[in-house]
């Protein structure tokens, strides 16, 4: 194997890992978002129980309001019935004129109660279909809630056993690269958080960053022995044409 060849191995057993990696970090990533659901979903029954207790106090006060005023309402007839006894026993006319005025009043005092029970009433029934409205809304926050928590931990269970695969790969696979190339690649992946750590050249520019390397690094990309790092991102560099490359490998051997 010539040093072209040779690095192609190691940038390959490289690749492998960093496959390895992104997946562990993907199930690991999708296992740590279970909480973020379960607490969104929560958060969705949390509310619908709030709104449904607002309505029931807005209920409560309208009814409250509602007798309040029927009360009222009951106490003017009983004086107006009280005004209309005292009416038949005028002395004048003037008297029974008072009399007269007093029970249009306590009239037009029911007829407005009256109205304001009216409005109130309409309320209470827009407030009624509010509540079962919100009602609808708990029933189906607390079935999407179920379905998310159970969801999560069935995908846990599967996940969990995906991982333990993950890992003893990845054992495999870090124990065929060389320990420095291996500090070279853990450091750049830290540096890439979490994505490959891995990025082909392409043309003059890193495939991962974008920036443009400059012609030593390039060199050192296609022509050196060791490992070369993007100047920007540090993420390892390899040559684009892999599979070409790697043709021109096997005919070597
Ligand atoms: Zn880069």
């Amino acid at each position: 194997m010539d040093g072209k060849a040779a690095k192609m191995a190691i940038v390959d057993g490289l690749m492998n890992l960093d496959k390895i990696d992104c997946k562990i970090r993907d199930a690991e990533t999708e296992i740590s978002k279970g909480p973020q659901d379960i607490a969104r979903a929560e958060a969705a029954v949390k509310s619908a129980e709030a709104k449904i207790a607002t309505f029931k106090d807005k209920g409560i006060g309208i009814a409250k309001k509602i007798h309040g005023i029927e009360v009222d309402v009951k106490a003017v007839e009983e004086d107006m019935e009280k005004t209309k006894g005292h009416q038949r026993l005028a002395k004048s006319n003037k008297e029974y004129q008072i009399f007269k005025d007093k029970i249009e009043q306590d009239k037009a005092k029911i007829d407005k109660m009256e109205d304001e029970i009216l409005v109130l009433m309409d309320e209470q029934e827009k407030g009624a279909k509010e509540a079962a409205a919100a009602k609808k809304e708990l029933e189906e926050a607390q079935k999407i809630s179920a379905r998310v928590k159970k969801e999560w931990a069935d995908r846990t269970k599967e996940l969990e056993a995906e991982l333990a695969t993950l890992k003893t790969q990845r054992k495999e696979a870090a124990a065929k690269v060389d320990a420095e190339d291996l500090v070279i690649y853990e450091r750049a992946r830290r540096q890439a958080r979490g994505t490959s750590a891995l990025a082909p050249v392409r043309g003059t520019i890193c495939g991962a960053c974008n920036v443009r390397m400059p012609a030593q690094t390039l060199n050192l990309v296609f022509i050196g022995k060791s490992l070369v790092q993007c100047t920007s991102c540090s993420r390892i560099l390899y040559v684009d044409e892999h599979s070409d490359t790697r043709e021109n490998a096997e005919k070597e051997k």
